[in-house]
């Protein structure tokens, strides 16, 4: 029986390289902007030549079979050699324990990212350690791991320095804004990223976990970080007229302007801004209301 859920896809993004993309429809978990979920296949070279060439994963997608049937799908019988997750939420997580027991590969992450509050328990001990600025190669592949928290404790970010690609994770999407906000986001943090990432070089393409590639970065990162600028002013000016609950403040910022199935995100990045001014002293909070500090 033809089914109307949205399949997932098989893009091919750049020689030798291939997103699988994940539609989030089958589950509960509502990724960033209702953008389907990106995992990644990186071929290097066969050795011998005649032989299947080695490939990477980054992110693995959902639990769900759909998900996982698909990624295998994309590895198309070639050996998986490890699976490196930029972080452990359950769309990009979900999948490495299925995906590395049927492949037999290694399941590679920042020890840090298991601080995040979804973290699966079971990829506690299957979890070999990834320290930010490592280089892990596979196949003459080489890419470097990169310290990019603020949207999840422990974020990692993979950098090919050889054709100036990244692999962003949730630190960039491909489209809108990602959720910084408690419990696992530190805008604090998230706007240290944006530097470190936009610092790179060289950086010709992002490949982030939501959303198309991004072909110009440096302008996306900047207009990421005005846009969170933005958000902070609009709130300081709230704040400055009269104590406000979050609740009003994601009102006034949001309401009507995004599909109310996104107000809990907006909720989440309105709690991580007041956060994040209560942290450089500008905002207090007393109860459920935050009131500018003069
Ligand atoms: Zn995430």
């Amino acid at each position: 029986m033809a089914s109307s859920e949205p399949v997932p896809t098989i893009e091919a993004v750049a020689p030798g390289i291939e997103a699988v993309v994940i539609p989030s429809s089958r589950s509960a978990w509502l990724s960033e902007g209702g953008l389907p979920v990106r995992a990644y296949v990186l071929e290097g070279a066969a050795q011998p030549p005649d032989s299947r060439p080695p490939v990477l994963l980054i992110d693995a997608g959902y639990a769900e079979r759909l998900s996982v049937e698909a990624i295998s799908t994309a590895l198309a019988g070639r050996p998986l050699r490890a699976i490196l997750l930029t972080h452990l939420h359950p769309d990009h997580a979900g999948g490495a324990l299925a995906l590395a027991a049927r492949h037999g590969a290694a399941i590679r992450a920042n020890p840090e990212a298991l601080r995040s509050h979804a973290a699966a328990a079971e990829l506690r001990e299957r979890i070999e350690p990834i320290v930010p600025g490592e280089t892990l190669r596979c196949g003459g592949l080489q890419l470097r791991a990169i310290a990019s928290p603020g949207h999840a404790p422990g974020h990692l970010a993979f950098h090919d320095p050889e054709r100036g690609l990244l692999w962003s994770g949730d630190a960039i999407l491909g489209a809108g804004t990602v959720l910084v906000g408690p419990p696992d986001g530190s805008l604090g943090d998230y706007l240290e990223t944006l530097d470190r990432l936009e610092a790179l070089e060289p950086l010709e393409r992002i490949l982030p976990g939501h959303g198309p590639p991004v072909e110009q970065p440096r302008k996306r990162i900047a207009a990421i970080r005005r846009h969170r600028h933005m958000r902070l002013d609009q709130i300081r000016r709230l704040l400055a007229e009269r104590p406000h609950e979050p609740d009003e403040i994601v009102a006034a910022l949001y309401a009507g302007q995004i599909p109310d199935a996104l107000l809990p995100l907006a909720r989440g990045s309105v709690l991580g801004s007041l956060l994040y001014l209560e942290q450089q002293g500008e905002a207090v909070r007393h109860g459920d209301r935050w009131q500018a500090v003069t």
